[in-house]
């Protein structure tokens, strides 16, 4: 699958907390919590921490180290589709309250 570009300059990315809610319809667990590793370059890091960005038709998740995609969500009024093709593994911590 090739990688999308990410966006121009003019527009800044969130942090990982912003896809909290959506991904809480997806996953059982706070994604949030998780620790991601990264599919292309293999970075391990807080989900948190991770590039979000959301000024497309979904939302767009990519590695902090390399910009890589490591997961897609696009939520529409028929279908939720999530892509996390990118993701090496998403690990919770145990005893997270989950
Ligand atoms: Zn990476």
């Amino acid at each position: 699958m090739t990688q999308p570009e990410p966006p121009g300059d003019t527009l800044a990315p969130e942090d990982g907390n912003a896809v909290g809610g959506p991904l809480g319809d997806v996953f059982v667990r706070d994604v949030t919590l998780a620790v991601v590793r990264c599919g292309t370059c293999g970075r391990e890091g807080s989900f948190a921490e991770s590039d979000v960005w959301q000024h497309g038709p979904g939302v767009v998740l990519r590695c902090h180290a390399c910009a890589a995609v490591l997961l897609r969500l696009v939520v529409g009024p028929h279908r939720t589709c999530l892509d996390a093709s990118g993701l090496a593994t998403l690990t919770w911590p145990a005893g997270d309250g989950t």
